[in-house]
């Protein structure tokens, strides 16, 4: 019944766990502790950014210089901290565990695709769990972050599928943007800012529900 569907692309932070929220704190205390404050503006502007985009706009909104080594020392900062809050467990979103293992119950291929760098993906797959994801792309292992297409295209090499035939699931304007440039299927599941409407982009409140029956009317060769 899905098998017209290759794979399923998960995003992790916002989409599986309710991590945003803890990047947000750890972004906060970032900027606290190099003296100024973090607009909220700001903090929902960097909702699904990279390391090194997210250490670098703290530095200038609180009138640091950014040069490479103030951003690669804030990013090690805002990684060791988030690390510390991480391995206390993450809280899922809603109905996230469930869709997860519904499409592991019916063998669809899954990758899990997230800017997270590997180190602290593992820390966060301690509560998630290794066993949904045939394989995980994280934020240091390619050539560009979302919204670059390249984590979404990198995935579905390894899988081996067409990212025409995947279902990607993101909750983030910048991770839609980097799954629909690979050329997959969006399922939009908003955490926090607005995501735009957009072709090959369909909507849904939360996981809570998710079927199989999703996927099928999601991927278009489905519902000829
Ligand atoms: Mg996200």
């Amino acid at each position: 019944m899905t098998s017209e569907v290759a794979a399923v692309l998960w995003d992790m932070d916002g989409t599986l766990v309710d991590s945003e929220g803890l990047w947000s704190i750890s972004m906060a205390q970032l900027a606290a502790h190099l003296g100024g404050e973090l607009s909220a503006a700001t903090r929902e502007e960097l909702t699904g950014s990279s390391l090194r985009r997210t250490a670098s706009t703290v530095l200038r909104e609180v009138g640091l210089p950014d040069d490479d080594a103030a951003v690669t020392s804030a990013g090690r900062w805002l990684l060791d901290r988030t690390h510390e809050v991480f391995s206390r467990g993450l809280p899922w979103r809603p109905g996230a565990r469930e869709a997860l293992a519904t499409v592991r119950a019916a063998g669809v291929a899954t990758a899990l695709v997230t800017s997270t760098y590997r180190e602290l993906t593992e820390v966060a797959l301690d509560s998630i769990g290794r066993e949904w994801f045939d394989v995980t792309v994280c934020g240091d292992e390619v050539s560009a972050t979302k919204p670059d297409p390249a984590p979404y295209r990198r995935a579905c090499e390894l899988l081996g599928v067409d990212p025409s035939a995947c279902v990607a699931v993101e909750d983030s304007p910048t991770g839609t943007a980097s799954a629909a440039a690979a050329g997959a299927t969006v399922l939009v599941v908003p955490a926090g800012p607005d995501v735009a409407a957009g072709e090959r982009r369909y909507f849904r409140d939360t996981l809570v529900g998710f079927t199989l029956g999703d996927l099928r009317l999601l991927h278009p060769t489905s519902v000829e």
